[in-house]
């Protein structure tokens, strides 16, 4: 049986390292996405006890599931807003903090609910989905003056380029900064003003302001070079060691085709439980067409190889990952390797599908 096992160690230098460069600012964990992939619960259970106590999720199921962790002293941030009053409601009734970024979202917390309840603003920055435009500062204002039971406990927004186009992110915080200024100079309360994800966090040390919302810096998974540990380790077993003379092709579209006499050790995890598989890249515009139309030609061309550990050996990957299963050029293990080994492999906690998730 394949398991995809998380390192506990590593996910506490992970945090020891952001801790670390956040200084004073409280990290909020974020979970959404059942915890990047991991479990809600397992993954907020390991984070508590590193001593985070503050979490975003994107889906009421996910701020139940954190409640029902049972932890009295956390506090829960919908980083989304919700249009169905009974969630509403119910959020409200779990104490979680809604985003409140429009009149609408402002007017249906009032109506669902019969009681203070706290919210965090969310502006626009760029970002394009849920949120005032920062030319809305008279509907900000609104939501204070005209709030029946909202309470601003924070603004925030999120960047939308914050791996990929500094200037652009510094752009969109000088306009949530000036945001900010003008909500205050009207004399509302901001309260907890953030706007970090993963990438501005560790990119921007002068971005980080009352809170940083971090998710993949956590898991280790960015897009950039860091010191962080690139969490999530997937061990399967050999389950059959193949033997193909040289001409002989493996896998599907017979792509490959051994160069020699050649061992090939099978393993039972293929794109469909993450392997190999990608984010989606952006590719609206056209510059990102291109860039991506020359990085898939290169790779065409180079046909970058994927390793697998088998006893400490680095083994390429050969043929194309089928839905379920993969083949591993063994040859250069002459032998020192059976059926029943264990191979270790890396993919994305996003991505993992199928596997028993252990922390250990
Ligand atoms: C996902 C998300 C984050 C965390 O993003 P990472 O890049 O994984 O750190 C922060 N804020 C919001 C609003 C998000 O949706």
């Amino acid at each position: 049986m394949s398991s995809y096992v998380v390192s506990r160690e590593d996910l506490a230098h992970n945090y020891r390292i952001l801790k670390e460069k956040a200084g004073t600012t409280p990290i909020w964990a974020v979970v959404k996405a059942d915890g990047y992939g991991l479990g809600v619960k397992a993954y907020a259970k390991e984070l508590y006890a590193l001593g985070l106590r503050h979490f975003c999720v994107t889906e009421p199921r996910e701020a139940e599931a954190l409640r029902a962790c049972g932890f009295s002293d956390i506090s829960v941030l919908m980083l989304r807003q919700l249009s169905d009053p009974a969630e509403i409601r119910s959020m409200w009734k779990s104490d979680v903090i809604l985003t409140v970024g429009s009149l609408e979202a402002a007017a249906r917390i009032n109506a669902a609910v019969d009681g203070p309840v706290s919210v965090h603003l969310k502006i626009d920055t760029g970002m394009g989905r849920y949120g005032f435009l920062p030319e809305q500062l008279s509907e900000m204002i609104a939501v204070y003056r005209g709030g029946k039971h909202i309470q601003v406990k924070g603004v925030f927004t999120h960047f939308s380029c914050g791996f990929c186009d500094d200037a652009l992110t510094k752009k969109q915080y000088e306009q949530f900064r000036k945001t900010v200024s003008a909500l205050e100079q009207a004399g509302c309360e901001t309260g907890i003003v953030h706007c970090c994800n993963s990438a501005a966090f560790l990119k921007f040390p002068e971005m980080h302001l009352g809170a940083v919302r971090l998710g993949s810096a956590l898991l280790g998974r960015m897009s950039f070079p860091t010191d962080l540990k690139a969490l999530g380790t997937v061990e399967t077993t050999i389950e059959e060691l193949h033997f193909l003379p040289k001409g002989y092709t493996t896998g599907y579209g017979a792509i490959w085709r051994a160069k020699r006499d050649t061992t090939l050790a099978i393993i039972p995890i293929g794109w469909s439980n993450g392997f190999q598989v990608s984010c989606k890249e952006d590719r609206s515009r056209a510059v990102d067409c291109i860039r991506g139309g020359l990085r898939e030609l290169r790779n065409l061309l180079k046909r970058p190889v994927t390793y697998v550990n088998i006893n400490g050996a680095a083994c390429p990957v050969v043929g194309s990952i089928g839905s379920l299963h993969c083949a591993v050029d063994v040859t250069e293990l002459k032998g020192k390797c059976r059926v029943g080994d264990m191979v270790r492999l890396s993919i994305n906690p996003m991505h993992q599908k199928g596997m028993e998730v252990v922390f250990r």
